[in-house]
């Protein structure tokens, strides 16, 4: 053959659509077509004599392997031979079509082989079987819950950390366990899939549940229907996170966020949010709002004369003797230092008074208990306000007078304001 002839040759082999390789004995590459180069150049080495090499990946499911075929196919024979390789990202089938040729190179046998992937459902089925395998195996092993329910919300299946979550020891016992049991409000559940089936899935959806052991889970539910063609729920998938401790951890902080650290009792801050949403209630329905301020008397002695720390501790039972008195719907805040603030919804200007004074005198005989173990009583003076017209700052502005009055005139008493003429 001329070389033009020859290098046509190679050119047609080249420029084929078909995978094709020439191969020697021990899989060394003579001649190959781009369509082969494009798809398994990852298999091709070089090999120590800078020749190229075709490595294919070891079958351990067979006795003889892929070149020990081809030691024994007589020339002009052909055979076909299944191997997995990865093709396009994924483990698939691949059959090799080889044929025997009848020439040789420096006296060894050379090979047509056509590639041909994806076309041995053995091999494919095999693939298959894998991925779902890793599939399941991912889904066991996330760490969120996964569950399918059919379109009344019945489990149909789901993985184990949903199982564990819940404190179950199987998937019967969680499919088995009463809606009332699993749900706290059973009511949520149908809420939700009623939204599913509106929107056709939920996002962050907040669901309370009951472990197995009767302990609250809240969990995140991020769910998305399938529909039939006519539009009806069929089943829905879930993600559930167990919100539990994060949820936790946000109320408390929302607690802290409120609350006066050494007595308990709201913050200021806290306290006018809910005092001024209750002067607007009072005057949308016309209803009687009242509310006192109340300052320990010579505080700044018990002070100077027991430290600070005695000090700390009479604040913190001059609040119990307070709290002790309060009614079911008044609250309390610490306003400031010794000074306290407690808003009495529904109730005027003579049931205020009323309070005022048994707090006033539950505080005058209350012994209070000092770190070293003596006993100290304070008394409080306490200004007391009514408002249905007033803003906030005036109601405020009305008690604090009335405070300011209680001092002038002697102490341990209750003086009040009205902004009613
Ligand atoms: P009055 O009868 O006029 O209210 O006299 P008073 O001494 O209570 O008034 P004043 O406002 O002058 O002093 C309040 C004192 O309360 C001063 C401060 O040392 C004390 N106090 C404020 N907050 C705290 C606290 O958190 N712990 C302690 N131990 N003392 C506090
Ligand atoms: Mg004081
Ligand atoms: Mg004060």
């Amino acid at each position: 053959m001329s070389d033009n002839a020859d290098e046509l040759l190679r050119e047609l082999f080249w420029r084929s659509s078909l995978r094709i390789a020439v191969l020697d004995i021990r899989g060394r590459i003579i001649l190959t077509s781009k369509a082969f180069r494009d798809s398994f150049l990852k298999m091709v080495r070089i090999s120590e004599d800078g020749s190229e090499v075709l490595e294919l990946p070891h079958d351990d499911s067979r006795d003889e392997s892929y070149f020990d075929r081809l030691a024994s196919l007589p020339p002009g024979e052909r055979f076909s031979f299944s191997i997995r390789l990865p093709f396009a990202g994924v483990e698939t089938g691949c059959r090799i079509e080889t044929t025997a040729l009848n020439i040789k190179k420096r006296g060894k046998p050379l090979f047509l082989t056509e590639w041909i992937p994806g076309e041995d459902p053995e091999v494919i089925i095999r693939a298959l079987s894998e991925i779902e395998q890793k599939y399941r195996n991912l889904q066991e092993n996330l760490p969120v819950g996964i569950y399918r329910a059919d379109e009344k919300g019945i489990l149909q299946t789901a993985n184990s950390a949903l199982i564990r979550m819940m404190g179950y020891d199987s998937f019967e016992e969680l499919q088995d366990a009463p809606l009332e049991d699993v749900w706290i409000d059973p009511a949520q559940r149908a809420r939700m899939i009623e939204h599913l089936r509106r929107e056709g899935s939920v996002l962050d959806y907040e669901v309370h549940l009951r472990r197995r052991n009767g302990d609250e889970m809240i969990g995140s539910y991020d769910a998305r229907g399938t529909f039939d063609s006519e539009g009806r729920l069929v089943h829905f998938d879930t993600i559930v996170q167990d919100i539990t401790r994060r949820i936790q951890a946000k109320t408390e902080l929302e607690r802290l966020a409120r609350t006066d650290s050494l007595t308990g009792l709201f913050n200021r801050q806290y306290l006018m949010e809910r005092f001024d949403e209750e002067i607007a209630r009072a005057g949308r329905y016309d209803r009687p709002l009242a509310v006192m301020l109340i300052d320990l008397d010579h505080f700044k002695l018990v002070n100077d004369t027991h430290g600070h720390l005695a000090g700390d501790a009479v604040l913190v039972s001059a609040v119990s003797s307070m709290t002790g008195v309060l009614r079911e719907t008044d609250f309390a805040g610490r306003f400031g230092g010794e000074e306290f603030c407690v808003v009495m919804p529904e109730t005027g200007m003579q049931g205020a008074l009323e309070l005022a004074e048994r707090l006033r005198k539950g505080m005058e005989e209350t012994d209070h208990v000092l770190p070293d173990g003596s006993k100290l009583r304070v008394t409080c003076s306490i200004g007391v306000a009514e408002t249905s017209t007033g803003s906030l700052e005036e109601t405020i502005a009305l008690a604090d007078a009335a405070l300011y009055d209680a001092k002038r005139s002697g102490r341990n008493r209750v003086e009040r304001r009205t902004d009613r003429q």
